[in-house]
């Protein structure tokens, strides 16, 4: 008994795991114990039942195990509410995974007062590290801006576009030429730059098409692949685009050239486009898109050994659910082949039911073999079509009955999110956590000085201000 007494207090005794990593900080060279690399993924609007619904469709549909690659490295889950919601956006959340900081909704790289906070990518930078952002969206959208740029509301997209130059990553892949280039030759810039000659100017390789990215073989690569967000997954057949698999394969290869560590965000960010559009197709393929470029991930963490992977959304949408009220009654079930025998994401079959002279009938058999419409479901559809609002609500609940499936909003929910780990450091992340801790464990297992950086970026765009 005593000697048991003895081993509790022993154990007690043990100081916490934040108190031994107490030892570490500050220690930028040498005995070092944290990873060398971190691969911070963002699935955009990825909830539970996101998951859960690419699980039970792979399972039925792609024959390859009855798990995703996440379900294996799963380790806990997020808090996500901004300073000013309980529902953030993505802006918010993305700024507290860059910095630790939490925020208002809209804010990028900023605090509450509007000032610039630094983010680990511009921490990582200064520690000598590669750097890289990767999208399947806007290069100068929410998320990946959150990580390189310091603005009051995240639609100043011209504005993040030039930050974006200033933070300078090695490695950038994403959409959004157009805040790149000048209105007079097509882009959304009025103050006549051209943000890509600036980038070659800078020394980076710039590749504007899919042959320019396969042969992009080393550091600065800047790839802007689409004008606007590269296509969804469902769709990207009817493009030259690379996959999300392919933009991470591409980004680890470059990234990994470096031998003084790198830190890279890739986001999965049109998970979130498809759910708020309550585009059931578009979005499952979008999550199975992502849940292989985390294969690609994890493979790369495997075999390197001194990399930390982590996945985190920044908010579920759709505020989705599996099994639903059907014309005022409960019903227990989902039924996945009725999405798996949907052909495209909303926007070709919106713009099938569109076209002159096009029987909605004929065009909704054709996309989805939907061919049993109720009469209000084909008169929903003509005044939508006929309204001009295009018919996305409509199509969306004709797919989403049959499937009962729920959509409850069109916007972001307050849910938690799923957290996945992998790699050197990963048992850190086990439990359940603010959204703030994601900028917050980067920054320490890197030896990231996040003040210092933070005066310094502040005293940078003074400067860049008062020379305007
Ligand atoms: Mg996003
Ligand atoms: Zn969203």
């Amino acid at each position: 008994m005593r000697l048991l007494t003895l081993l509790l207090v022993a154990f007690l005794f043990v100081p916490p795991s934040n108190a031994l990593d107490k030892d570490r900080q500050g220690d930028t060279t040498g005995d070092h114990h944290g990873p060398r690399n971190v691969i911070l993924f963002v699935p955009d609007g990825f909830g539970p039942a996101q998951g859960t619904m690419a699980r039970d469709y792979k399972r039925d549909y792609l024959g390859e195990g009855s798990a995703l690659v996440i379900d294996g490295i799963e380790v806990g889950s997020i808090r996500t509410h901004s300073t000013d919601n309980r529902v953030t956006d993505s802006a918010s959340s993305a700024t507290a995974y860059a910095t630790g900081v939490k925020t208002y909704n809209g804010a990028i790289g900023v605090d509450t007062e509007r000032r610039p906070i630094g983010t680990v990518l511009q921490a990582a930078k200064r520690r000598g590290m590669a750097t890289g952002v990767v999208t399947t969206t806007r290069i100068t959208h929410a998320t990946p801006a959150s990580f390189v740029a310091h603005v009051p509301q995240r639609s100043m997209e011209n504005e993040i576009a030039e930050h974006l130059l200033w933070t300078r990553p090695d490695v950038v892949i994403g959409g959004g030429t157009r805040f790149f280039v000048p209105d007079s030759e097509g882009g959304s810039r009025t103050d006549g730059r051209n943000l890509i000659e600036e980038a070659r100017n800078l020394g980076y390789t710039v590749a504007l098409d899919r042959s320019d990215f396969n042969a992009g073989s080393s550091m600065p690569f800047f790839a802007l692949l689409a004008d606007d967000h590269l296509a969804f997954e469902v769709d990207r057949h009817l493009t030259d685009e690379p996959s999300l698999a392919d933009m991470t394969r591409k980004a680890l290869e470059l990234l990994s050239q470096h031998e003084d560590g790198f830190f890279v965000m890739i986001e999965a960010g049109r998970i979130d486009h498809a759910a708020h559009g309550n585009d059931i197709a578009g979005m499952l393929h979008d999550v199975l898109a992502f849940d292989e470029a985390m294969r690609v991930a994890l493979e790369f963490v495997e075999e390197d050994g001194n990399t930390l992977l982590i996945s985190v959304a920044d908010h579920e949408t759709g505020g989705m659910t599996l099994g639903r009220n059907i014309d005022g009654r409960s019903h227990y079930g989902w039924y996945p082949e009725v999405v798996a025998r949907v052909k495209a994401s909303h926007g070709p079959i919106v713009a099938a039911l569109t076209a002159e002279g096009r029987d909605p009938v004929e065009v909704i058999d054709e996309f989805t073999t939907i061919d049993d419409l109720s009469d209000s479901e084909i008169e929903a559809l003509r005044a939508t079509i006929n309204d001009g609002r295009g018919a996305n609500g409509v199509l969306g609940e004709i797919i989403a009955r049959r499937a009962v499936v729920g959509w409850t909003t069109g916007g972001h929910t307050a849910v938690d999110v799923r957290l996945h780990a992998a790699g050197v450091g990963s048992e850190r992340l086990v439990g359940n956590h603010d959204n703030s801790f994601i900028g917050q464990i980067i920054a320490e297992m890197l030896n990231l000085d996040l003040e210092a950086v933070t005066k310094d970026i502040r005293s940078e765009l003074a400067a860049q201000a008062l020379a305007e």
